[in-house]
């Protein structure tokens, strides 16, 4: 059968746009599918935006407390429309990038709503069918919720609606929920001037990651001045004019905290509904897509990637499974692992970690050593004014091989891909000690951690 593409891709976001980009480039005839703006969530309501805020809060901040390295600011102030603007111009140019990329690599962009009619037609918007011999759903996921009565009263924010406020920021910011979206919001509003509370179900922040990263950030938001509540059962949120009262229990002991805005950020839901007409049916698990390790549904001719199927719900991690999808289609191997991934999250100081953790090599059984090196004795980090942090090295005892790496310092999300590089290629802490770390420089620190293992 003749089909009017080689592969339709549903969902403009990173788990979309890049296999797109390299599909068209191995000869494929692609399409991609996408209702709202090119860039999904990542660059549109996530990643991008949240950064750009997130630089000129930083600057703001520093502006602050400048006296002390010799500039005397005086009648600094913060205009929430001109970062709007901002924070537009820079998704727009971004946006902009893709929109020339699919230009030039003739994809075609397909505007409305994509629905999978049969294993090789997507309707979009209801009218138009096209066809294609692969289909990838890369559709993504939106802000999840949870039944505390009161949540949907008017004004509860999640991520996406944050980020349209163009107002002053808040006097008093909730946050229900201290993962990574919490936090993100935490440093970000700490540093816009707001009081934060942060209010986390489960005993630790940052649940997921290392334990040192979740007790060195609720101490350093709680020596900023914000009210941190781990074990913290939300029970209801009331409202009364334009203040919103959250009750919870904390180790049993009732509380309430008043502030004038709340942000729900307790994990984030696939975006599935409406993606499969009657009579299409993928095999799917609590609301996630189920596909097989080519990233193939139960229908062949149906990937799937990105935060659709679950799991680790990155954008750079959508766009390798996507990658994978796409080799997988044209009968080549991908070269990006998969079970490396590289998680970092923007606060301040910025967390980044990949491989496993000490904790998590012991449950596994492996025998390890880890060593941590204190960023208070790195000349950059001093001399920068950095807050206080460590970069932890965890490897393998019987040939010191690196299993793993957590940074908390200036730069550790950029710093973290040395290790990436170094675990992707089964290098030893010797190995890595042959490399010359340029004076002064955070990534000294490294040099300097590795230097530590006997
Ligand atoms: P998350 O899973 O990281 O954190 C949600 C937190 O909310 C958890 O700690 C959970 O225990 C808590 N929670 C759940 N119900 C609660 C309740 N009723 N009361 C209080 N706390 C409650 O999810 P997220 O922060 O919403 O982020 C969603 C996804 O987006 C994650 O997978 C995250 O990794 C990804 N993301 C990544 C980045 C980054 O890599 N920098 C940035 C933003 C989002």
């Amino acid at each position: 059968m003749a089909y009017q593409y080689d592969l339709i891709v549903i969902g403009g976001g990173p788990g979309g746009y890049v296999p797109a980009i390299r599909a068209a480039k191995e000869g494929l005839r692609t399409a991609v599918v996408e209702q709202d703006a090119l860039g999904g969530t990542c660059l549109n309501r996530g990643c991008i935006p949240t950064k750009t805020l997130l630089h000129t809060a930083e600057l703001y901040e520093a502006m602050q407390h400048c006296e002390g390295i010799g500039i005397h600011a005086e009648g600094v102030s913060l205009s929430m429309e001109t970062l709007k603007a901002r924070k537009e111009q820079v998704t727009d140019e971004l946006r902009k990038g893709i929109e020339a990329s699919f230009k030039k690599l003739k994809i075609t962009q397909l505007r409305g709503t994509g629905t999978i009619v049969s294993a090789h037609e997507v309707l979009i918007d209801g009218k138009e069918c096209c066809s294609a011999e692969h289909i990838l759903i890369a559709a993504g996921s939106r802000p999840g919720r949870v039944p505390i009565p009161g949540l949907e009263l008017p004004g509860i924010l999640d991520s996406d609606r944050l980020l349209e406020r163009a107002e002053a920021p808040f006097a008093h910011l909730i946050i229900i929920g201290g993962g990574v979206i919490g936090l993100e919001f935490a440093s970000l509003y700490q540093a816009l001037g707001s009081k934060v509370t942060v209010l986390e179900a489960m005993d630790r922040l940052l649940g997921n990651l290392d334990r040192e990263f979740g007790q060195s950030m609720k101490m350093l938001l709680k020596k900023r001045g914000a009210d941190v509540h781990t074990s913290a059962s939300v029970q209801k949120i009331e409202k009364d004019g334009s203040l919103f009262t959250c009750t919870f229990a904390e180790k049993e002991q009732v509380q309430t905290v008043t502030g004038d805005g709340v942000l729900v950020a307790v994990g984030r839901k696939p975006c599935t509904e409406g993606l499969f007409a009657e009579g299409v049916q993928v095999e799917m698990e609590r609301g996630r897509i189920v596909v097989n390790k080519q990233f193939q549904t139960s229908v062949p001719s149906i990937y799937a990637v990105g935060d659709v199927i679950g799991g680790i719900q990155l954008a750079h991690m959508a766009s390798a499974e996507g990658l994978h999808a796409v080799a997988h289609m044209t009968g080549k191997t991908a070269e990006v692992r998969l079970d490396l991934i590289p998680s970092c999250v923007y606060t301040n100081p910025e967390l980044a970690s990949v491989g496993i953790t000490a904790d998590e090599a012991k449950k596994q059984g492996v025998p390890a050593k880890s060593v941590k090196y204190p960023m208070s004795a790195n000349g950059k980090s001093v001399l920068s004014n950095q807050e206080r942090g460590f970069i932890k090295v965890v490897y393998r005892e019987e040939d010191h091989r690196v299993l793993g790496a957590q940074l908390m310092c200036a730069r550790a999300t950029d710093l973290v891909s040395f290790f990436t590089a170094a675990i992707a290629n089964e290098l030893t802490v010797e190995d890595l000690r042959k490399t010359m770390f340029p004076h002064p420089t955070f990534s000294e620190g490294i040099g300097e951690a590795l230097g530590l293992v006997e």
